[in-house]
């Protein structure tokens, strides 16, 4: 197809306004949240319903053009914006919101809506999402199941898998499946939701999703207990899992990276007495928890403890946890690398990091902080060229070396795609490659991300 005609067709389908092309309407679509990935998209086209989706596929299809599907473009493994000259096809206006069936707790999501508006519409009906992230308010339902995003409530209500009752999707040759009877049992066939959940737009489109909504808790603690070692911190989440029902996140972060955070949001330490172990947990329950939690931190011997109780004092030290990743962006474009470690590695694995990242580059710094619950790091290194992969490389074979995973959830995207076999075996990445020539034998969705072409 001529230059031009692809977007003179494309502007057929979503209206001209719909399809942006200058460099400056573009760019928020063309570079990561991080600055570290990104390109020129040929252009962005943003459809309004499921079929314009399928009218675009096809269109980008026949002109052997690919697409980037794209939500919040918060994702941090260069997936979602272009390598240079794809068709950015942006879900964001796709943000409409069902009723909430009360007898299911279920609801029809748009794949662009957005993670706090989500977590809105739960709470005003008295449910809640189940999920949560600190990239709620971009961060969107497409972009989340497509990541099989996890976020400091997994722990207790398992990933975004966990909250998908059903899919529509748009496969690459324009058609639509959908499965959003929600029904809780439904073994007839194979399961096309699941095959979607986490291919990072690789095998589809998600355009709308049947979420499953989670008991609201509205009675919340939360701790943050300073500790000696990372070996203590799971000595301690052993106890907690045993003796809390109610024990809903149990996030770490570590000395260097609390100093970065208390200089860049100009705050005092939490508590008087210096750890280089801080453990924030959560708990959420429907009669206040706040005396089992006491009795539990006192079972395991903490005694390091700050509590937060009313909402104010609990966000002060989430902002602890959750500024992480803006204080560490304020220093310049980091590299993030997310793995996960058995828990029992986890105190090997840190310690193992920062000699790494100083083989390769002496000047740099490693920053650790993430989900303790699920044995979830995430390395940010400053002060290193982004674009220098050795430092990937040392931390994700170190990852696998201790039968860690070198993608916990963020996805594989394009950081990771080449070492994707340090985690897969051969006659699985042969399944994978299989099923995506399957769906998309034209190769248009998503060329790069999760498998190297
Ligand atoms: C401050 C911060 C904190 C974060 N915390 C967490 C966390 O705790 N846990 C976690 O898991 N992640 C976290 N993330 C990463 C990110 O928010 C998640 O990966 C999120 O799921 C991405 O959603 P998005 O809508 O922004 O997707 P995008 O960034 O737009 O896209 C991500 C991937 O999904 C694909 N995609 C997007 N929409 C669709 C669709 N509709 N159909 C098919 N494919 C699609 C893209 O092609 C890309 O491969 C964090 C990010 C930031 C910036």
């Amino acid at each position: 197809m001529a230059a031009g005609a692809l977007e003179r067709a494309l502007g057929d389908i979503v209206g001209a306004r719909d399809v942006l092309r200058g460099a400056d309407v573009c760019a928020p679509f063309e570079h990561d949240w991080t600055g570290r990935f990104g390109a020129r998209a040929r252009c962005v086209v943003r459809p309004a319903d499921t079929a314009q989706v399928a009218a675009v596929l096809r269109a980008c299809r026949a002109a052997r053009v690919a697409v980037v599907p794209q939500g919040g473009n918060t994702g941090l493994v260069g997936g979602g914006v272009p390598r240079g000259g794809e068709v950015v096809l942006s879900l964001r206006r796709m943000a409409a919101l069902g009723e909430v069936d009360a007898t299911t707790g279920q609801l029809d999501v748009g794949a662009g809506v957005t993670l706090a508006a989500l977590q809105a519409a739960a709470r005003a009906a008295g449910w809640a999402a189940g999920v949560d992230l600190a990239a709620r308010d971009g961060a969107t339902v497409g972009g989340m199941v497509a990541t099989d995003a996890g976020g400091h409530q997994a722990l207790r209500h398992g990933t975004v898998r966990a909250r998908v009752a059903g899919l529509e999707a748009v496969l690459a040759d324009g058609s639509v499946v959908d499965r959003r009877s929600g029904l809780m049992k439904d073994n007839a066939g194979y399961d096309l939701p699941a095959l979607l959940v986490g291919s990072e737009g690789t095998l589809g489109v998600v355009t709308h999703v049947r979420w499953r909504l989670v008991p609201a808790l509205d009675a919340r603690v939360t701790a943050l207990v300073g500790l000696a070692s990372l070996e203590e911190a799971a000595a301690l989440l052993g106890v907690l899992r045993r003796r809390l029902p109610s024990l809903e996140s149990a996030e770490f972060v570590l000395e260097p990276g609390l100093r970065l955070v208390l200089e860049h949001l100009r705050l005092p330490p939490p508590s008087p007495v210096p750890a280089p172990v801080r453990v924030l947990v959560e708990c959420a329950a429907a009669h206040d928890p706040t005396d089992e939690l006491a009795a539990a931190l006192a079972a395991a011997g903490a005694r390091d403890v700050v509590v937060g109780v009313d909402r104010p004092d609990r966000e002060r030290l989430w902002r602890l946890r959750e500024a992480h990743a803006e204080a560490i962006a304020a220093q310049g474009v980091p590299l993030k690398i997310d793995v996960g470690v058995p828990l029992g590695r986890l105190a090997e694995f840190a310690a193992a990091v920062p000699g790494l990242v100083a083989a390769c580059e002496p000047s740099a710094q490693a920053i650790l902080f993430g989900h303790l619950g699920d044995g979830n790091v995430h390395v940010n290194v400053v002060g290193a060229d982004p674009a220098d992969e050795r430092i990937d490389e040392a931390v994700l074979r170190l990852a696998a070396s201790l039968g860690g995973t070198v993608s916990a959830e963020h996805g594989v995207g394009v950081a990771k795609a080449r070492w994707l076999a340090l985690a897969r075996s051969d006659a699985d990445l042969a399944a994978m490659r299989a099923v995506k020539a399957a769906l998309d034998p034209a190769g248009i969705l998503n060329p790069g991300v999760v498998l190297e072409t």
